[in-house]
Order: structure tokens, then C-alpha cells, then sequence
């Protein structure tokens, strides 16, 4: 296979235990435990970057692209456990790159946060977590449906965006008014039709990556994503976070172990 997904060895066989909790829609939430045999790609995971591979060719920033049609973020929903943003049924909005093979479409996106700045983002960076840390969730089109690829291995693309809890960004103000919509209404709230998911990453420039072979964070923990993170956070005021801490205070999941796997990166991370 092209693309990271050869980065995919044979590994141990390992049980993974865990909790969990708040991850679950409305009227369903309770806490429980679940075992899971052979896990070996669970996210997310704390990037060491002593232990990051920079490969430019692998990771080429400029071929790192979203094509997102006008419109096809169509709403925003609420639950116990966050926010979630729909898509068209029809969706015309695309990610490519040249760590990715063929093209993944856009399925929905979501954050996740914390009662506080200091925490909150699922990958850490060197041990050091960010605010909040938003995932744009694209399944890859060669399978027939979403549901398809959520059993493949490379079935899904997630593209992260750390959140810095900072200076006040327009950019996200119109999110998170629907967000904010949605929550005291207990309906979706629709996203302007002008808004595109451009307005919520790095600006161009400042796009360097990290990919990994990973998994859905919250359950089933399908271990189907290839994550592909911007190394750069972008700030979002405190008061513009609290909007997502008034839905619940905590959705994030640990860090969980790297195991085998290899992280590459388009940058030289350290020095
Ligand atoms: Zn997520």
C-alpha cells in the first residue's frame, strides 16, 4: 500500500483496557468499562518529537489540500458529551495529499475540550496538552459508504487542529454563535451558507504536519484513521471557548500508547 499505511507493521497482541465516559449521546450517558483485544493503533497519543521521522516527501505541505464546496456544512447539533457539524448529503468537499491515497471525503467535524485552558486537546505535543482541538472527519471514497470504511484501515482521514486559548478569532465566531444556538434551542442550528471549514485552520504557511496510523477516539475506537495534525495552534478566546464548555466540561480522551508505530512529519520538529 502507498501513502503511510505501510508504516503499518505486525505488532504484539496487546489488551487495552479503558474508561469511559460523557462520550455517548443524550439520554444514554453512563460510565462503564470495556476490554478490547488487539489493539495496537489507539488514539490519541502524545507526539514525542525526538521520536518523529521528518519526511518532506511523504509529508509535502503544499499537497496537504481541502477542496470544500460552499454549503456543504450544512448544520450544527448538540449533545452530553459536545458539538458536531453536519454535512450535505450529497458532499462535494474533498481532502487529498501526498501522505493520503486517492481521496477522502467530508463526513462531519466536532472538538473536543476541557473545564480550563491549560487541558483539553487529545494529542499532546512533548507532554504538553493544547486547549481544545477541533477534527475534520473524511472517510476515503474508494470504499461505498462511510460505514464501509470505518472497518478498513485506512477508511478514514482526520485532519486536527490544536486550539490555543488566547486572543479573540472571528474566524470561529460564526461556529460557534450556531453552536451556541443549538444548545439553548436543543435543535441543530444552521452554519451560514458563506461559512467554510478554511476559516478554521492555520493559515497558509503555517501548515506543517504530523501523520500516524491511529483510531477514533471515542467508541468503538475503530483503529481506521490516518491522522494528519497541524503542528501549529490557533488561538480562540476564552470566552469564545466557554461556549463549548457551557454543552459539557470535559469530552477529551488520554493519551494512549505509540506501541510500534512511526510518526512522520513535514518539518523538522526539534532541534
Ligand atoms: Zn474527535
Amino acid at each position: 500500500m502507498e501513502g503511510v499505511t505501510h508504516l503499518l507493521h505486525e505488532l504484539p497482541e496487546l489488551i487495552v483496557e479503558f474508561y469511559f465516559h460523557n462520550f455517548l449521546p443524550k439520554a444514554k450517558l453512563f460510565t462503564g468499562r470495556m476490554t478490547i483485544a488487539k489493539k495496537h493503533r489507539q488514539s490519541p497519543i502524545d507526539i514525542r518529537t525526538e521520536k518523529v521521522c521528518c519526511d518532506p516527501k511523504v509529508c509535502q505541505v503544499n499537497s496537504l489540500h481541502i477542496d470544500y464546496k460552499m454549503g456543504d456544512c450544512v448544520d450544527v447539533e448538540c449533545s452530553e458529551s459536545g458539538w458536531k457539524v453536519n454535512v450535505a448529503k450529497n458532499c462535494q468537499s474533498f481532502l487529498t495529499g501526498s501522505h493520503l491515497e486517492g481521496k477522502y471525503e467530508l463526513a462531519q467535524f466536532h472538538a473536543h475540550w476541557s473545564y480550563d485552558g491549560t487541558r483539553g486537546s487529545e494529542h499532546m505535543i512533548d507532554g504538553k496538552p493544547q486547549a481544545a482541538e477541533v477534527h475534520f472527519v473524511f472517510w476515503n471514497t474508494k470504499y461505498s459508504n462511510i460505514n464501509e470504511a470505518l472497518e478498513k484501515p485506512d477508511g478514514l482521514a482526520v485532519v486536527g487542529v490544536f486550539i490555543h486559548e488566547g486572543l479573540y478569532n472571528e474566524n470561529y465566531q460564526p461556529l460557534l454563535d450556531a453552536i451556541k444556538r443549538s444548545n439553548e434551542s436543543d435543535t441543530p442550528a444552521a452554519l451560514p451558507h458563506e461559512f467554510t471549514i478554511e476559516q478554521l485552520m492555520p493559515d497558509h504557511g503555517e501548515r506543517d504536519f504530523v501523520t500516524y496510523l491511529g483510531s477514533l477516539t471515542t467508541p468503538p475506537y475503530n483503529e481506521s484513521v490516518i491522522w494528519t495534525l497541524f503542528t501549529k495552534p490557533i488561538e480562540v478566546s476564552k470566552d469564545q471557548l466557554n461556549v463549548c464548555r457551557k454543552i459539557c466540561g470535559c469530552n477529551y480522551r488520554p493519551c494512549q500508547e505509540l506501541c510500534e508505530r512511526q510518526i512522520i512529519s513535514s518539518t523538522v520538529l526539534h532541534d
